[in-house]
This record gives structure tokens, sequence and C-alpha cells, in this order.
């Protein structure tokens, strides 16, 4: 089958966003409360030439009381199917433990990863992306889901390291 590209993060970074952008159209859902339930979390999507399947990672439930493992369990479900990984990262509100516990489980599983500094929506923005070299994935690549902002170069390195 397609290469599996896993769309992964904490809940409201824009991960469903960034899904519509790859595929030029609305079809993942884009919510601003965490844990919607959808049915339908794969998509065929093409970039630079290049055919996959990229898998939206924000239809689960989420169990309040534990959201940050609830999430990280989650995105681990979704890593193991996976033959690579684009981690969204919110870069306005940089690092947090969740992300923390996502990027930990990145490591393990030995999987490729490109990393999105997302809601870059302007240049102003651009050290907030830079301060993500910390979490030690390599270039943060700096863009706006909701506007396309820097999506092009994001798409060409996460298409790159499938
Ligand atoms: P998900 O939970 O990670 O799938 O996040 P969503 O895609 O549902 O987006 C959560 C909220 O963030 C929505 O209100 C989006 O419109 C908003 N959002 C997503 N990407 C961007 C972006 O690049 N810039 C800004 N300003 N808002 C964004
Ligand atoms: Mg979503």
């Amino acid at each position: 089958g397609l290469p599996v590209l896993a769309v992964v993060g904490r809940p409201n970074v824009g991960k469903s966003t960034l899904v519509n952008r790859v595929l030029g159209r609305r079809e993942a859902v884009v919510q601003d409360v965490p844990g919607v339930t959808r049915d339908r979390v794969s998509y065929p999507a093409e970039w630079a030439g290049k055919r996959f399947t990229i898998v939206d990672t924000g239809g689960w439930e989420i169990d309040v009381a534990g959201l940050d493992a609830a999430v990280a369990a989650q995105a681990e479900a979704a890593v193991d199917l996976a033959d690579a990984v684009l981690l969204v990262v919110d870069a306005r509100v940089g690092v947090t433990e969740a992300d923390d516990r996502i990027v930990k489980m990145l490591r393990r599983s030995g999987k490729p990863v490109v990393l999105a500094a997302n809601k870059v929506d302007s240049p102003v923005q651009e050290g907030d992306a830079a301060a993500l070299w910390a979490l030690g994935l390599g270039e943060p690549y700096a863009v706006s889901a909701l506007h396309g902002r820097g999506s092009g170069e994001l798409l060409d390195a996460a298409v790159a390291i499938l």
C-alpha cells in the first residue's frame, strides 16, 4: 500500500487544519474543542508527485483527567502504523508537558519525524519557531496551516522521509 504519514500533536495545535491544507479541501474536522470523535481519519494525499496516506490523529475521545497521558497514548497508536511522522507544535504556546511526552515516544519509536512549528502567521513570529530547535528533532518548519505560509517547504520535507 501507500506510505503512511501520521500527523500527531496535542489537541488544538492545528493538525486537522494542516491535513486540510495537504488535501486542498476541508475534509478533516477543525475544532476548538479537543476530543471530538470522527470515524474517518485517513485520507489519500499527494505532494510533489508522491502519493501517500495521511492520518489525522484528532479523532479520539480524550479523558480530561489524564489528558497528557491520553494524548500520548493516542499518538503512539497512530505512530505504530506509520512510516513517518509529522509532529505539530503550537509555536505561539511553545513546548508543553504533553509535547514532551509525545517527543519521548517518537524517539522510542525510531520513526523519522518532521517538526512543524505551527501558527507562525507572520514573519515576526519566526523566533517562536526557532525556539523549537530545543526539541532535538532537527529543523522546526515554521508554518501557518491556516494561511498556508511555509507549508510547501514543510511538505517537501515530510514526503522526503516517507
Ligand atoms: P487540532 O486539534 O490539532 O486538529 O487543531 P485544529 O486544526 O482543529 O485547529 C485548532 C484551532 O487552531 C482552530 O481554531 C484553527 O483555526 C486554529 N489554527 C490552526 N492552524 C492555525 C494557524 O496556522 N494559525 C492560527 N492563527 N490558527 C490556527
Ligand atoms: Mg483535529
